[in-house]
């Protein structure tokens, strides 16, 4: 009984540093998905924007079209200023010149 109260104890301990992992993990919420014109909706299409990058070489904010923004966020040339994550990427992604 004890010892479940401690493993209890323990376990509602850990509870908010594993939900701040998994908050950190997330990408940064720039925009809002359904708020977005169509036309922005058409262009993120066209290009193959997706929200979170599968390489982390090729990501929005490593892309000579990012203007950053607040944290984690941003806006892109090829958007037409649209808002995009740092995280993020599409078709027409361009390495930043190393300046
Ligand atoms: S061109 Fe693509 S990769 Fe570059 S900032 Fe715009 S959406 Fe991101």
């Amino acid at each position: 009984m004890i010892a479940s109260r401690r493993s209890f104890l323990a376990a509602a301990a850990l509870a908010p540093l594993a939900l701040a992992g998994k908050a950190s993990a997330e990408p940064a919420v720039c925009y809002d998905p359904n708020a977005l014109p169509l036309s922005q909706r058409s262009r993120r299409r066209a290009l193959g924007y997706v929200d979170a990058s599968p390489d982390p070489a090729k990501q929005c904010g490593r892309c000579s079209f990012f203007t950053a923004a607040a944290p984690g966020c941003g806006t892109c040339t090829m958007l037409s200023g649209g808002a995009v994550n740092g995280g993020s990427v599409c078709n027409s992604f361009a390495r930043k010149s190393a300046t």
